[in-house]
């Protein structure tokens, strides 16, 4: 940029100063022209003029005001005339010569310095041989000194000028650019600072991710295993914190996981690592505790902190939590199991609402016993002669007729015999097979109603649903696909959902379960008295009916609790009064038949009637009942898999 400010200056005072040059060597030819219009061609020969000659030529120039020395010469130098009347002087003769040789002008700035012994003043004078020609032909020269030092001041001061505005422009211009430059780069640098903050910061709170508590995780454990010490892990979730999102509104949700943070943060060690895993999930990073007892005291630290409530504005909010906790070596060794293990316990604490809980291998299901018996129950979901569905019937208490039958699961494992669904659903659900398991099971009962109803009009049949399935939509749109597909009324089917899969996120499950009403599927809820719901609660669910939980049932018998008769009468008074059904499962002596009955309870189901038992082994009286034209005709009543599906239909429950 310098270079190109020196090179522009240079260029442009060149320029000037070649034009002012111009200018006087123009008028340095005017003053020849005048200055020997006087003088007669022989006195080139001759030398010095006349007097009378040169009086005509001082006469002539007189009127020049920048003219301050004329001196005329011949060819060869010799003196003419000198407007300071010298006669001895000598010329230039380099210049004289080369003026007259090419009959060119030939122009020199010079400086004069007059009366050097008193300090001196400096004049700046511009000195111009012009060739003199009489007819073509150069005969002499003209000596003309102009004064140039207005000429040069001006020229100077333009000069100055020029370099001025270049020099402020070239810096006005690089002030531009490097502010552009610099500006982009900042951006620039930012913008990667930033996304590699999100990379692995959470937005929200500004805590470390997953990934960046993954990378965290991976050298706190490689220093552990240097050191011997103990990591502890824990996992943290608040409690019902959709419901808090869906009631308040985001924006008061993600104020409370704010809150939360600030608290994690401003009670752990320096050491401790507090991240947000996603959601409502926390988890905090023990990189060196002396014992799991004490991961576990330290997560019921972090639990009291939850003990203040929550202000979101005006609100106190009471916020509740579950946490799971693991230790490596102890639990895990490596950080992905660790990870795995801290959220098994974080489930069982939130299940069995414990607060907190330590990772225990009996709650969990990924021992290698375990994974041997999911990989079976793959296998077993893709072949048609595995896992059957067997019916037990549920008696209407005042009439004694069966009047529907519930569906439960038996897997008839190749090498490990008949297995019940208490050894093989749990696994389902944590390994997320449940889907498909469910799939399975409302398949084959759909496809048994089918070929019931071509002998006659069956009993409606109920399906157990795991929690899991009823926190989306897609178990509905799989009813409808199979009530559509085998031609069977949605009156016909019901399904079972426990109490505890209710209240644990009932956000979710309520209008799954509205949707479920619509299609006019029946709803029961299952297990019921366990948990804590209270039967108001069920009041403007889309609920049908209420099957009391086989604990209190059994407390009706002899050895049962006294009391108990108290707690289920109101139990059923209460259902009875919101219109629900009510049925007691676990049904074993006719005593608790008839304190049922004396109770008012609807339905009863139990051993007392009838075990689980496959299709083609149900009671006559718990068959479709054939109809007037149909008796003495009895069909042979094929239980259904899930190939053989029925004559009459074609495909199978799990063609989609
Ligand atoms: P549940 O829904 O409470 O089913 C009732 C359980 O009590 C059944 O056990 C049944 O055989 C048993 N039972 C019936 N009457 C009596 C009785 O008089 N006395 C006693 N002691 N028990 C009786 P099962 O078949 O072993 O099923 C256990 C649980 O497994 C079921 O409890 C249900 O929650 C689940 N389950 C069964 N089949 C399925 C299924 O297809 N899908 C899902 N998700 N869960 C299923
Ligand atoms: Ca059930
Ligand atoms: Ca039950």
């Amino acid at each position: 940029m310098l270079a190109l400010g020196v090179a522009l200056v240079w260029v442009t005072s060149n320029v000037m100063a070649g034009q002012a040059q111009n200018d006087g060597i123009a008028l340095a030819r005017s003053i020849e022209s005048y200055a020997t219009a006087p003088v007669p061609e022989e006195a080139y020969t001759v030398g010095l003029l006349s007097p009378g000659t040169t009086a005509g030529v001082s006469d002539q120039v007189s009127g020049f005001d920048d003219l301050r020395r004329l001196r005329l010469w011949t060819v060869d130098g010799t003196l003419m005339y000198d407007s300071e009347a010298d006669v001895t002087g000598f010329p230039d003769g380099d210049r004289l010569d080369a003026a007259t040789r090419l009959g060119e002008p030939d122009a020199e700035v010079v400086t004069e310095v007059r009366g050097e012994e008193f300090g001196g003043s400096e004049t700046t004078l511009l000195s111009v041989y012009v060739p003199i020609d009489h007819d073509g032909v150069v005969v002499g020269a003209a000596e003309v000194m102009l004064d140039y030092s207005a000429t040069a001041g001006a020229v100077a001061s333009a000069i100055r000028t020029v370099t001025l505005v270049v020099a402020g422009g070239l810096v006005l211009l690089w002030i531009l650019l490097f502010r552009t430059v610099w500006n982009a780069s900042r951006r620039l640098q930012t913008s990667s600072l930033e996304n590699a903050r999100l990379a692995l910061l959470d937005a929200l709170t500004g805590l470390p991710n997953r990934r960046m508590l993954a990378d965290r995780l991976e050298r706190v454990i490689a220093e552990a295993r240097l050191t011997g010490s103990i990591v502890g892990l824990a996992l943290l979730d608040v409690d019902r914190f959709k419901d808090i999102n869906d009631s308040l509104g985001h924006d008061r949700g993600d104020e409370l996981l704010q809150q939360v943070a600030t608290r994690l943060r401003g009670a752990l060690r320096e050491e401790d690592v507090v991240a947000r895993l996603g959601g409502d999930e926390f988890a905090i990073l023990l990189p060196d505790v002396r014992s799991v007892a004490d991961a576990d005291a330290a997560a019921r630290r972090v639990r009291q902190l939850f003990v203040p409530p929550f202000m979101l504005g005006d609100l106190a909010l009471h916020v509740d939590t579950s946490i799971g906790v693991a230790c490596l070596p102890g639990h895990a060794d490596d950080a992905s199991s660790l990870m795995r293990m801290a959220d098994v316990a974080m489930y069982t604490a939130k299940t069995h609402r414990l607060g907190v809980s330590v990772y225990s291998p009996q709650e969990d299901d990924s021992s290698p016993a375990r994974l041997v018996l999911l990989g079976d129950l793959h296998r077993a979901l893709s072949v048609d002669d595995e896992l059957e569905l067997h019916y037990q019937p549920k008696i209407d208490l005042r009439t004694g007729r069966t009047v529907g039958l519930e569906a439960l699961m038996r897997w008839r494992h190749p090498t490990r015999g008949m297995l019940p669904p208490d050894l093989f659903v749990p696994l389902a659900e944590q390994s997320g097979l449940i889907h498909d398991l469910t799939r399975y099971a409302l398949g084959v009962c759909v496809a048994q109603l089918a070929a019931w109803r071509q002998i006659g009009e069956p009993v409606p049949v109920a399906v157990n649903l795991s929690a899991h399935d009823v926190t989306s939509a897609t178990v509905v749109d799989v009813i409808e696909e199979l009530l559509a597909r085998y031609d069977v009324p949605a009156a016909l089917l019901e399904v079972e959902i426990t109490e505890t899969a209710l209240v644990t996120d009932p956000s979710r499950v309520v209008p799954v379960l509205q949707r479920l009403g619509d299609t006019g599927v029946r709803v029961s809820i299952d297990d019921f008295g366990i948990g804590n719901t209270s039967i108001s609660q069920l009041r403007d669910l889309p609920v049908h009916g209420l099957k009391i939980d086989r604990l209190f049932v059994s407390d009706l018998g002899a050895t049962g609790r006294r009391g108990s008769e108290v707690v289920v009468k109101a139990m059923v008074d209460l259902a009875h009064s919101f219109g629900l059904e009510v049925v007691a499962e676990g049904v074993e002596d006719d005593e608790i038949a008839e304190a049922l009955r004396r109770l008012t309870v609807d339905q009863a189901q139990g051993y007392l009637y009838s075990r689980a038992v496959p299709a083609d082994r149900l009671r006559p009286e718990d068959l479709p009942r054939t109809g007037e034209a149909m008796t003495g005709l009895r069909l042979p009543v094929t239980p259904v898999t899930r190939e053989s599906g029925t004559s009459a239909q074609a495909g199978h429950p799990s063609d989609r």
